[in-house]
């Protein structure tokens, strides 16, 4: 997971219709397919000129030749068609089956190798066209001598590559990109036998589910710390393509009970344009350390999620936490900070220890493997090792300790007291009350009501 999110950057040149063409909706009529079949004759000298490909060519395999669509030409912002060439000008659009590579599409749309090697030499984005996933739809658009004006690659739903023949017959490229509609989603849960259930009760998927854990990593241990009656509140962009959902964008502003203490947080993109998670009062929520060193959703996957607690803890009359985890499961560093051991001992096993600053260490005991050298730096939720039964171990866990100024502390209580990762500055506060109060006053609002009913039900 991400310590920063930054909002996705957008290229946007040109406009697609609204309805992009489907491949299935093949409705021309049959005397369209005639004209275009005529169209896509080659001519004999185009074949003697066809050269072998740099690609695992099927030069041999029959032909169908059905053009699956004929659309008309929409005219494009971008990069123009030449003046002489937009006069009775057809596309076709053509769908990457297994196996097929340009070269087979070329000759399925009836248009000369030789134009093929043209636009494959045009530059290197044209070279990734040797490269092509089943699936994807290829648009060749030619003029009425059936050369080649256009091919466009439709890459996924949002984005697409056009290579226009510019008025110096060279391809020219340019990215279109659609942008889904966002509009905010709202769920709530009450945790009744765990978080990952309570979740995908209310509709979020498991990556949102994480991407909440994480938001809160610092002040909640999503290992040990989750009890029966928690729960939680969550605003997050859903976005949707022609009516139709394609995919969640951040969390905007969410609420979190644990063991009942409330945590909110609400979702800023600052003057430089990173988005951080801040308290409604602009501290970030990102501290100096996390509060579970392991990776909590490859407990999950591993141990039955309906569980309570995904990971157990055993208290022993000893100064760390016990996390009993599947073996290989990835440790992390909790802070940034320097490797000051990595080693093995017999008690121990393979052992790291880390500084952070001046005044702290966190210890990593009992790991299978150590994936860090002394004197290395580390960021916090950089892998350092992973989960075993080394040293003095009955089975396989993570023995973790935090020690401030050489003493042992309890993370769960000091971690409230470490110094915070920086606040807004007081500079940019009005700004971030302005983008983020109208977030966290919509959490409220569908808050409100939801939860007297959750209340209602019990
Ligand atoms: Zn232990």
């Amino acid at each position: 997971m991400q310590n920063h999110r930054k909002p996705t950057s957008r290229v946007r040149i040109g406009a697609l219709p609204k309805h992009f063409p489907r491949v299935h909706a093949f409705t021309a009529s049959a005397a369209a397919c005639v004209l275009v079949l005529a169209i896509f004759i080659p001519t004999p000298d185009v074949e003697a000129r066809r050269m072998p490909l740099p690609v695992n060519l099927t030069s041999a395999e029959e032909v169908v030749e059905q053009p699956e669509k004929v659309v008309p030409l929409t005219p494009r912002k971008a990069i123009p068609l030449a003046a002489a060439a937009t006069e009775a000008i057809q596309s076709l659009s053509l769908t990457v089956r297994n196996g097929d590579t340009l070269s087979d599409l070329f000759k399925r749309a009836k248009i000369s190798a030789g134009e093929m090697y043209q636009l494959l030499g045009s530059g290197s984005e044209a070279k990734k066209l040797a490269r092509l996933n089943p699936g994807e739809e290829l648009t060749f658009t030619v003029d009425t001598d059936g050369k080649l004006q256009r091919l466009a690659l439709q890459k996924d739903r949002l984005s697409q590559v056009r290579f226009t023949r510019d008025a110096q017959s060279q391809f020219q490229h340019d990215l279109v990109q659609r942008e889904p509609d966002s509009h905010p989603a709202y769920r709530q849960a009450l945790i009744d036998s765990s978080l990952f259930v309570a979740g995908s009760d209310a509709g979020l998927s498991d990556s949102l589910i994480m991407e909440m854990a994480d938001v809160f990593s610092s002040d909640i241990d999503f290992a040990l710390d989750i009890r029966k009656g928690d729960n939680f509140s969550v605003m997050f962009e859903e976005k949707f393509l022609d009516g139709e959902k394609i995919g969640n964008g951040p969390i905007l502003a969410v609420s979190f009970t644990n063991q009942g203490q409330t945590y909110n947080a609400v979702r800023y993109v600052d003057g430089n344009g990173d988005a951080n998670y801040y308290t409604p009062d602009g501290k970030s929520m990102r501290k100096a350390f996390i509060r579970t060193p392991l990776d909590i959703v490859r407990i999950s996957s591993h141990f039955n999620p309906r569980r309570l607690h995904p990971v157990f803890k055993s208290r022993r009359p000893h100064n760390g936490t016990d996390y009993a985890a599947p073996r290989g499961t990835p440790v992390y560093s909790t802070g940034d900070g320097r490797v000051i051991a990595s080693g093995y001992s017999k008690a121990n096993g393979n052992y790291v220890f880390i500084r952070h600053g001046e005044r702290y260490v966190t210890r990593y005991l009992h790991l299978t493997k150590r994936k860090v050298k002394k004197g290395q730096r580390v960021k916090q939720r950089q892998i350092i090792g992973t989960v075993g039964s080394t040293g003095y171990a009955t089975g396989p866990h993570l023995h973790y300790e935090f020690l401030l100024d050489g003493r042992h502390r309890n993370p769960a209580t000091i971690v409230r007291k470490l110094p915070k990762a920086k606040s807004v500055p007081s500079s940019e506060m009005t700004r971030f009350k302005n983008q983020t109060q109208p977030l966290l006053a919509k959490l409220e609002n569908y808050q409100g009501p939801a939860l007297a009913k959750l209340d209602d039900d019990n």
